[in-house]
């Protein structure tokens, strides 16, 4: 019978995020999988365990895929960790589940550590309906049509980015959504300087001009405002102010009324209530 893959998941930052069943899951497998060895040896160490490992990492999933399939397939369990996180999330893992899949092999999720959904959960933006965008591309055709893709949409999204490159991507933000629309720089999660600053994307660039980053960002973004319903056409704004007239309002004040409502121009709808109270 085949095996099981385990997806593992390991600290963003603070080793108390080790929960019983992560531990009991790295301690039951017959081997593991790591991003980097030199990393995850660190994590068993501190458990006080020792296994067996092979690398999966980002350039190797197409040599090093079909040998853990082949081992999962003869019987053994695995335990695929990547270097902090949940694996398969802008981590190695999402082909060897794909291939997993594909051959009948169990693969069981266990859940953890993960700086999308702790960001968007501490971000205080609307989190009913979100978008994971992970990196934008460091080509710019790529991601300006990342960017382009994005225009209209209504969900939070959720950016993934390094230090080095916030302010460039802060200012591609802005200038793909706006000054005003707001943001929560999640940074360091779990560690020692955690911190959120929630502001618009103009102040964001501004800050980090003068306040080089450091640590780790997840960048959540507000959503785009629902497109407003079709503007009222001119007859329809002119009844709205006669109507108000009728209730009493001059009809100036109607006037202004009606075009706060309807956006439609004040002066407009003033001329064609009196021309048609006229006729
Ligand atoms: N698989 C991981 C997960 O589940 O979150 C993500 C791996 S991705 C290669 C690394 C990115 O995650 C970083 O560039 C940063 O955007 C985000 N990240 C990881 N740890 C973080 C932390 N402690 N605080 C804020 N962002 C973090």
């Amino acid at each position: 019978m085949a095996g099981i893959l385990y997806l593992v998941p390991t600290p963003i930052g603070n080793l108390g995020d080790l929960s019983q069943r992560i531990i009991d899951t790295l301690a039951g497998a017959d081997f593991i999988a790591a991003e980097d060895t030199r990393v995850t040896v660190k994590i068993l160490n501190h458990l006080g365990l020792k296994k067996p490992m092979v690398s999966y990492y980002r350039h190797n999933t197409e040599t090093s895929g079909p040998v853990i399939l082949e081992r999962l397939l003869a019987g053994e369990s695995c335990a695929l960790v990547t270097d902090a996180g949940t694996p398969a999330i802008s981590d190695p893992g999402e082909e060897l589940v794909a291939m997993c899949a594909e051959h009948g092999v169990t693969v069981v999720g266990i859940p953890g550590p993960c700086a999308l959904v702790t960001a968007l959960a501490v971000s205080a933006l609307p989190t009913g309906r979100f978008t994971f965008e992970g990196f934008l591309a460091m080509n710019k055709k790529n991601r300006k049509n990342h960017l382009d893709a994005l225009q209209g949409e209504q969900r939070t999204m959720i950016f993934y980015e390094a230090p080095h490159k916030l302010l460039s991507t802060l200012a591609d933000l802005r200038d793909a959504f706006g000054a005003e629309r707001r943001i929560s720089l999640c940074r360091e999660l779990t560690k020692l300087h955690e911190e959120v600053l929630r502001t618009t994307l103009g102040e964001a660039v501004q800050w980090y001009e003068e306040n080089p980053p450091k640590g780790e960002f997840v960048l959540v973004v507000e959503g785009a405002a629902p497109a407003r319903t079709q503007m009222p056409t001119l007859e329809e704004g002119i009844r709205r102010v006669l109507s108000l007239y009728e209730e009493g309002m001059s009809m100036k004040e109607a006037a202004k009324q009606a075009a706060g409502e309807t956006g439609l121009n004040k002066k407009e709808l003033y001329r064609g209530a009196v021309q048609t109270q006229s006729e």
